[in-house]
């Protein structure tokens, strides 16, 4: 049986492009995709802060605005950080909490991640909470245990929305992530169900039925059909792909 989550295809763009060549690549993007959409798709950038302003006019009414992080205070003494709700002020919609190279870079944790899907909550934003295993923990065969503890740490407490716009789950093997290799979709769609029993066991059935579950990690142009034919897979997280106008609107359209 279909579901009825609508699907969702968001690009990272990480740390590439200066403000003006995002410009120009959003707004080549958007005719594109919006003049191959034949079904409800939602997509959307994420994107570096300084980008933010221009990108919010590109893509209005279009595609969501998103940032690739935010901090877990609200305001205060945190020199160079940026709130949930100044991210809100410039227009953003979303934002990645608890990417790989946050973890990896930043010692970031599921519990901080967890502290910043509250904030962006709090502002009526969409948190879209990165999970995933390594390569030695993928071979250790401990994943399944090492997304649990992820999902356990970073969606603990009274008062989470876990409605379709306000919580997105991206299932991402380190592995991954701008190495070329990519989960096949079987490996996708059984972590994706895992995923998905994981929120039936511990949420409820409203919440595993609306969460969208996005696969990511070296998602392409040829990879994307079969990987989003997962039941249980219901959009990607593009990195690296994002950069390029047509393989990202054929990602896009893919999920259509
Ligand atoms: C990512 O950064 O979230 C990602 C999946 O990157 P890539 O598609 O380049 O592997």
């Amino acid at each position: 049986m279909m579901n009825k989550r609508t699907p969702l295809v968001l690009g990272n763009w990480k740390m590439n492009t200066l403000p003006e060549e995002g410009r120009l690549l959003a707004r080549q993007m958007v005719p594109i995709i919006k003049d191959g959409l034949h079904r409800r798709v939602e997509w959307g950038l994420a994107v570096p802060l300084t980008h933010t302003g221009l990108l919010a006019t590109e893509l209005r009414g279009h595609a969501l605005l998103g940032a690739q992080d935010c901090s877990m205070h609200e305001r205060g003494a945190y020199t160079g950080e940026v709130s949930a709700a100044m991210l809100s002020a410039s227009g953003c919609d979303f934002a990645l909490v608890g990417h790989s190279e946050r973890r990896q870079y930043h010692g970031e944790t599921s519990i901080q991640a967890g502290l910043k899907i509250r904030r962006l909550q709090e502002q009526g934003m969409m948190a879209v909470y990165c999970v995933g295993e390594s390569l030695e923990q993928r071979q250790s065969g401990d994943y399944a245990t090492v997304l649990q503890t992820q999902l356990h740490e970073g969606l603990q407490g009274e008062g989470l929305s876990l409605d379709s716009s306000a919580l997105v789950l991206a299932y991402e093997p380190v592995w991954a992530i701008g190495t070329g290799l990519t989960a096949s979709p079987e490996q996708a769609n059984e972590v994706h169900a895992l995923i998905r029993d994981w929120l039936l066991r511990n949420r409820g059935p409203e919440a595993a039925a609306a969460v969208r579950i996005l696969y990511g990690g070296s998602v392409n142009a040829s990879n994307a059909a079969d990987l989003l034919a997962g039941p249980d897979v219901d959009g990607a997280l593009v990195g690296g792909a994002s950069l390029q106008i047509r393989a990202f609107a054929d990602i896009v359209l893919s999920a259509c």
